[in-house]
């Protein structure tokens, strides 16, 4: 009789599982959360903003471009903000708009993918930083890049030129192509619209993706020290996850 008991819950447990299983979609998210990210090549401005980060736990993405004019001073610290577990990504050899470089200057593909991305990475590779996600520079793309690149990186990332903000969440860890929501001053996003996005990431299980690039500084392409603020108090109030960018483009 014991063992019959003892059959029928294993015999229930075993159909619990599977029908679980049935209903979980490959691929998605476990946990809703936001992903930030930082463009170009302020690495001495970032650099100061490391026991901000630390103090949040929060994993951030930099999208590294220019590398190549980098100091030995800068490269050690890039090193640095690498191994305290932050994403170092690429943004491109020199900064060009990709698409006029092809479309408006008359390069070939080949041509523009060497010298905006391969020659650049080969410089980041021989110092230990092997970026595997992209952003482009000022956002400029098209399928055929977005293609094109997914033989270097997991991941590219364009800019949400829009009002429509869903296009910011996430909601696979197995992205190709993401759109980030600016949050710097010049984007004249207010706090409560950048916390509506957090809140909605939060109701959907995405993972909204953010833009800035200066931190604190009185550049406009800067996010002020008080939005991190609130953007860190958020994310602990809702529980919510700090991914990098190669955390959801696998
Ligand atoms: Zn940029």
């Amino acid at each position: 009789m014991r063992r019959n008991i003892a059959l029928l819950i294993l015999a229930t447990m075993w159909l619990f599982s599977g029908s679980c299983k049935k209903f979980e979609k490959a691929g998605q998210l476990n946990q809703a959360g936001i992903a930030l990210t930082f463009d170009d090549d302020r690495v001495d401005n970032w650099f100061e903003y490391l026991d901000l980060f630390d103090s949040a736990n929060a994993k951030v993405t930099f999208y590294i471009c220019k590398y190549n004019r980098f100091t030995p001073e800068q490269k050690r610290k890039l090193a640095i903000i690498q191994n305290r577990g932050h994403e170092i990504a690429f943004h491109g050899t020199n900064h060009y708009n990709m698409m006029d470089y092809v479309y408006r200057y008359r390069h070939t593909m080949d041509e523009t993918i060497k010298c905006e991305v391969a020659d650049g990475l080969k410089l980041m590779n021989r110092d230990g930083f092997y970026p595997t996600s992209f952003a482009y520079p000022y956002g400029a793309h098209n399928g055929l890049f977005d293609k094109m690149l997914m033989r270097y990186f997991k991941s590219v990332r364009a800019l949400n030129g829009t009002n429509d903000f869903s296009m910011s969440q996430a909601s696979t860890e197995k992205n190709e192509v993401l759109f980030g929501l600016g949050i710097d001053k010049s984007s004249r996003r207010s706090d409560v619209n950048v916390a509506d996005v957090i809140r909605s990431a939060y109701n959907n299980n995405t993972c909204a993706v953010f833009v800035s690039h200066d931190i604190n500084t009185s550049k406009k392409l800067s996010v002020t020290i008080e939005r991190l603020h609130k953007i860190f108090a958020q994310v602990k109030q809702l529980g919510l996850k700090y991914y990098t960018i190669s955390d959801i483009s696998k």
